[in-house]
């Protein structure tokens, strides 16, 4: 026997209703190339959006359509995030860090049929536009004159049919948009999101043991709008009626103070890069930003070091919640927080709870597995994490390669070598790839890594695993010192030593003044690992113990 109740689509029209009925004033706030600052309401976004809309249907777009932006995280971009998927089309955010051949493999692969360009991007886009086949391009420009050939936004908004903002109800399970993978291990591959896998994502992320967002919130997401959806809090601000303040280009760490600073930001996400960033800033000059509207930042995309949850809350009053997911998850799988039982906790085993991935989001579910099955929730035992949720990928749009990432009773793998604690909360150990073997047992470079940046001299550090005669791999630390400071080998190595296992020390390192990242901001392990590919080939005898033995 089936329910009775309505079967109202889950939709980014019908989010997107409830902006028009209760939220129509709040804010959308942008910052432009020039840093003049732009602020409007929700009103008129979905009006300019409606107008997007049906300029598109103009353009020949049809349902299905792929529709791309190459774009900095602003109004514009937003009005693109409402238009596109509520018109049927599909928005394809395009990585503006990305190599223009990689871009032209994934503008292709993706069949674009129009893209909307920034006209700062343009000099990228001559790059890209040789190599690819698109019907229309759209330059949405900052005062200066529109490139031969393409179309001006402005004038395509104010030539557009004059007619309502398209709300109606889509079939849920239809595309909304699309984002590629890095690509890190091998191809990009597209994950094509539906309109009820945001509809359900946008929901989780109101959770209170979640990001908890509401009307109250005043969001500024310096994750880009070209990664996964900027973790969706384009879409979660809209329907929850929360004022939305995006960057732009300007992404460096005064800029971001002043912007939460002067909007009252109350809650801000991104990668841990920009906010080691951040708060060096603050701990350089503290008491120049006054930031006691924010009441949260979400970090993730990659591990949090605990020293930085620690120093933002201690020292500047900031809560930092952890966020763990990824392309394939719209993105958020788990996140960090204290249960009712931790409260009575010391404070700093409170930080180290913080420090872990965390637990599952409602809606998803967990399980890890070794070579031996799946392992048990031990809080020791290390497997790849797999996960099943309504905001999953269950396939990859048209894919090239043989993907094993999916396993034969629905759910995906992960790639990320995990502990699960009795009580279900993740410790991401690594990236499979990233995984360092050393005389056959695993060390985590998330942990090394977490105690290198807990050193108070030291601002960032990567730490991989390089081919070794001997024990087949070794850790290897590369190291980016905090201004003026002098720390060197011998003293880093002392410190890792009262933390771990000597034979997870790793036997050498260098100082450099950054570490090479990828498009999203993370570190490009597989870059420092080339780079010093020979450092210990024949460094047989220069390590002291067998990890058994070390253990003992
Ligand atoms: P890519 O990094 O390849 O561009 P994603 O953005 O989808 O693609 O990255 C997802 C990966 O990022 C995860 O599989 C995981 O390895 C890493 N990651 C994300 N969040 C965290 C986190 N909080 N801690 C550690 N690793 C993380």
């Amino acid at each position: 026997m089936l329910g009775l109740m309505q079967e109202v689509p889950l939709s980014i029209p019908m989010m997107l209703r409830r902006t028009r009925d209760l939220f129509p004033e709040k804010l959308v706030i942008s910052r432009r190339p020039d840093r003049s600052i732009t602020r409007t309401s929700y009103r008129e976004v979905l009006e300019r959006a409606g107008r997007l809309a049906h300029a598109l249907r103009v353009l020949g777009v049809r349902d299905g359509d792929r529709v791309a932006t190459l774009a900095w995280n602003h109004q514009r971009h937003l009005e693109a995030y409402f238009a596109i998927p509520s018109s049927g089309a599909v928005l394809h955010t395009l990585n503006l860090r990305l190599h223009p051949s990689d871009l032209a493999y994934i503008i292709s692969h993706a069949d674009d049929r129009v893209v909307l360009v920034d006209q700062v991007l343009w000099p990228l886009w001559e790059k890209v536009a040789p190599l690819v086949r698109v019907a229309h391009v759209i330059v949405m420009g900052d005062g200066g004159e529109t490139p031969a050939g393409a179309i001006d936004y402005e004038a395509l908004l104010a030539g557009a049919p004059d007619a309502p903002f398209p709300f109606d109800d889509r079939d849920e399970r239809t595309a909304a948009a699309m984002c590629y993978t890095s690509g890190t291990t091998g191809r990009p591959k597209g994950v094509l999101y539906s309109h009820r896998a945001i509809t359900l994502h946008t929901m989780m992320s109101l959770a209170a043991d979640g990001p908890g967002i509401s009307e109250r919130d005043v969001l500024l997401p310096v994750v880009p709008m070209f990664h996964v959806n900027a973790w969706g809090f384009p879409f979660t601000a809209a329907f929850v009626g929360a004022s939305q303040v995006h960057p732009g280009p300007h992404l460096d760490p005064a800029s971001l103070l002043d912007l939460m600073a002067g909007e009252r930001v109350t809650m801000a996400a991104g990668v841990p890069t920009i906010w080691l960033g951040i708060l060096q800033a603050l701990d350089q000059a503290p008491g120049k930003w006054n930031l006691s509207a924010l009441r949260m930042t979400l970090v993730g995309g990659a591990a949090p070091p605990e020293a930085m949850i620690r120093g933002f809350k201690q020292r500047h009053g900031v809560v930092v919640q952890q966020g763990w997911g990824m392309t394939e998850m719209t993105p958020i799988g788990t996140v960090s927080h204290l249960r009712g039982e931790h409260e009575a906790l010391p404070e700093h085993e409170k930080y180290h709870l913080l420090a872990k991935a965390g637990y599952p989001v409602i809606g998803v579910e967990i399980r890890a597995r070794s070579e031996g099955g799946l392992i048990p929730w031990d809080g020791t035992t290390m497997g790849e994490l797999e996960v099943r949720g309504p905001w999953i990928a269950r396939e990859y749009y048209r894919p090239e390669e043989e993907i094993t990432q999916f396993t034969e009773d629905g759910w995906f793998r992960t790639g990320d070598i995990v502990t699960i604690a009795p009580d279900g909360c993740v410790t991401i150990t690594d990236r499979a790839k990233d995984v360092i073997k050393s005389g056959g047992e695993w060390v985590s470079s998330v942990a090394l890594e977490g105690a290198l940046m807990g050193h108070a001299e030291v601002f960032e550090a990567a730490v991989v695993g390089l081919p070794h005669s001997r024990w087949s791999e070794r850790p290897f630390a590369v190291v980016v010192r905090k201004p003026g400071a002098q720390v060197d080998e011998q003293a880093l190595k002392a410190w890792l030593a009262e933390r771990f296992a000597t034979w997870w020390v790793p036997d050498a390192m260098t100082f450099v003044d950054a570490l090479p990242k990828t498009g999203t901001g993370k570190v490009q392990k597989s870059v420092l690992r080339e780079q010093y590919r020979d450092r210990y080939a024949h460094a047989a005898d220069a390590i002291q113990l067998p990890p058994a033995e070390a253990e003992a």
